[in-house]
């Protein structure tokens, strides 16, 4: 690992001033992508912010349409919350099924929205969801949030503070987990709304995306068997050691299938 300064700022204000002072600083969250990185010298910041002693960015509040949750709140919290098990039970479900023990109490909703590994699970929940995202600077709609693998629309110097997920009619998560790290090799987050059905996928390529085609055949009927028959084209899907794209193009239906089943119980 290279030599870096560490700072734990204890606001907001502090945090985004040393992150705009330093073009080479880093933010750091549970640092479960990032210490693993610097350690094998893939990134080397100058400077490293670490976010923990800014008590703000942790907690989950509700109001009658969003459910609100920091973006120091770890995974562990999220899958435990009471007001997430009672509104949004997809997003609990999927919080629980993130890695291990040791990666839920330090991973962050927060790092892993801003990391957009194109197989992790916070990603098709909150477009799923069509959240929104809340940063020093701005709010962002998840629609224009995830641009690719490992890119999203953040700034270098901006920080996530929050995540506003809408509060669906019902939503369902279902991933087939890579059996080493329990990454999605291919999940689906399917969310009912009065306006319509929205459907975000993860793991299958180079990032999260929607499915215009079993939204629409969704949004008629809210049944698995709406979008049996509806193929994901597999140009363009991943292929990798772990399974071949036109594999992964079937195993987007299943698992939306099945994540239709999940909402419907
Ligand atoms: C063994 C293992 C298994 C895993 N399995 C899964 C899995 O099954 N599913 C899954 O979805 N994920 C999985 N993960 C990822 C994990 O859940 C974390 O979410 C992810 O590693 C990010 O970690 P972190 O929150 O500690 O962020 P960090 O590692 O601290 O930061 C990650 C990146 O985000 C930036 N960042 C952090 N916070 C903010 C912020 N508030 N605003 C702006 N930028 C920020 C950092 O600067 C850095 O670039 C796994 C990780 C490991 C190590």
């Amino acid at each position: 690992m290279h030599e870096f300064a560490y700072h734990r700022p204890q606001s907001l204000a502090g945090a985004a001033a040393l992150v705009s002072a330093n073009p080479d600083a880093k933010l750091l969250a549970g640092g479960m992508t990032l210490i693993p990185t610097m350690k094998q010298r893939l990134a080397a910041p100058s400077d490293i912010v670490d976010l923990g002693g800014i008590n703000d960015l942790v907690g989950i509040t509700v109001s009658d349409r969003e459910v609100t949750i920091g973006a120091m709140t770890p995974h562990a919290v999220v899958a435990a919350s009471p007001i997430v098990q009672a509104r949004i039970p997809a997003l609990a479900h999927l919080a629980s099924e993130i890695g291990d023990p040791a990666v839920r109490n330090r991973g962050t909703l927060g790092g892993s929205v801003a990391n957009n590994d194109p197989a992790a699970d916070y990603p098709a929940a909150v477009l799923g969801l069509g959240a929104t995202i809340v940063t020093s600077a701005r709010e962002i709609a998840a629609d224009q949030f995830f641009l690719g693998l490992f890119e999203t629309a953040l700034q270098p110097d901006e920080i996530i503070t929050a995540i506003r997920c809408p509060v669906p009619l019902a939503a369902g998560y279902a991933k087939f987990k890579a059996p080493a790290s329990r990454y999605a090799l291919v999940g689906a987050f399917v969310a009912k709304f009065a306006d319509g059905v929205r459907v975000a996928v993860t793991g299958a390529g180079a990032g999260v995306f929607r499915v215009p085609a079993m939204e629409q055949a969704l949004s008629q009927s809210f049944e698995p068997t709406s979008i049996a028959s509806i193929k994901i084209d597999a140009a363009g899907l991943t292929s990798d050691i772990h399974a071949e794209a036109d594999y992964r193009a079937h195993l987007v239906t299943v698992m939306a299938k099945r994540a239709v089943t999940a909402a419907s119980r």
